[in-house]
């Protein structure tokens, strides 16, 4: 694969000539990461965000939205579930809450660690280097943070308030840390061309990311980017166009671990997380949220599996991957750059 041809692929309609793109995708998953599809559970354990990004239901400028935010004890009944389902990796995830203090967080990740075999993800939002320094020196293991769009214009659009700078500055002082880290963007956001999804991908391979989650963007009607302008080239949101990066970042960067995301489980109920697992996808995030707090982690409209409890969901999943021949990863599932 080169560079050069990141652009033609990802214009690329015609059916029989993208099966040579799903094939080689494919193949080096299979070369690189094999057979097994990870379960990362996902704990999202506060919908409070004192941001105010233009696509996300949780916005803080968003006033008819329940808020949330689990208490210690809770966080850990879910870790004991999740433990027992044999998931090998925990992901914390929330709004940028500003009374979750970190010493909170450290006692939760130091309970995890002294109990439980289970790698630590957390997904809080922008922090600082103190923070995600105390962070991994309690025993987190690897941290997600989007980049969205690696268009410095865009991102300032849809982030008001929020330098570009400050956020790519974030990411890499994960990386400077110590953690492993993922990062990602959303797919067909209203002024997202073509050439700026080419740099997204170019971007994850230079950044030699150990994860990396893309998902359509799902337009959510109570923010300001719900009627966005679509531009002319501009990318559509649509489950091909999330495969055909995913499969693209799968090639460019073969040890990656790469989620099939819940975005793209919710714009096809059906068969969408299976077809991305065919595609370069190796891992699968179960929601282990209680059911009594999903609805309100509202990030986008008809969410998948809001209503179903983390047993149904840990059920459901285990089968869809079971059917589709692929096997359940047991361990932490880290980045193997040996392989
Ligand atoms: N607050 C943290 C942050 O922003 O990194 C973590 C939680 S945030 C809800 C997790 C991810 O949800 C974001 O990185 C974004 O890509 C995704 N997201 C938010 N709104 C979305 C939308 N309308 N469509 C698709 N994905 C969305
Ligand atoms: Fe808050 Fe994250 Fe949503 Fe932005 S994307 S509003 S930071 S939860």
């Amino acid at each position: 694969m080169k560079k050069s041809n990141i652009l033609e692929w990802l214009k690329e309609t015609k059916e029989q000539k993208l099966n040579e793109l799903w094939s080689e995708a494919n193949h080096v998953r299979k070369k690189n990461v094999g057979q097994d599809v990870h379960l990362r559970g996902l704990l999202e354990i506060s919908n409070y965000c004192s941001r105010n990004c233009w696509y996300c239901g949780l916005r803080a400028e968003r006033k008819d939205l329940t808020r949330y935010r689990m208490r210690e004890d809770e966080i850990l009944q879910c870790v004991e579930k999740l433990s027992k389902f044999k998931y090998g990796t925990i992901v914390i995830q929330s709004g940028e809450d500003q009374l979750i203090t970190s010493r909170s967080i450290i006692r939760v990740i130091s309970w995890i660690r002294a109990n439980t075999d289970l790698a630590i993800t957390l997904s809080l939002g922008e922090q600082s280097r103190e923070t995600l320094k105390t962070w991994k020196q309690a025993g987190a293991d690897r941290y997600l943070l989007r980049i969205e769009t690696t268009n410095q214009k865009l991102l300032e659009k849809i982030h008001p308030g929020f330098p570009y700078g400050t956020r790519m500055d974030c990411i890499h002082r994960i990386k400077d840390i110590g953690y492993e880290v993922g990062s990602g963007i959303m797919i067909g956001i209203p002024g997202q061309t073509y050439e700026m999804l080419e740099k997204d991908i170019i971007w994850f391979q230079d950044m030699d990311l150990d994860m990396i989650g893309v998902g359509p963007y799902i337009p959510h009607p109570d923010t300001p980017l719900y009627n966005g302008e679509i531009i002319e080239n501009n990318v559509i949101g649509s489950e091909l166009m999330t495969n055909k990066v995913i499969a693209l970042a799968r090639i460019l960067c073969p040890q990656a671990n790469i989620p099939s995301t819940t975005a793209l489980a919710t714009i096809n109920t059906q068969s969408g997380r299976e077809t991305a697992l065919s595609r370069g996808a190796n891992v699968v995030m179960p929601n282990v949220t209680p059911v009594k707090y999903r609805q309100y982690y509202d990030i986008y409209p008809s969410k998948a599996c809001i209503h179903e409890t983390a047993e149904i969901c840990h059920t459901c999943i285990k089968n869809r991957i079971i059917k589709t021949g692929r096997t359940i990863g047991t361990g932490k599932g880290s980045r193997n750059r040996k392989l």
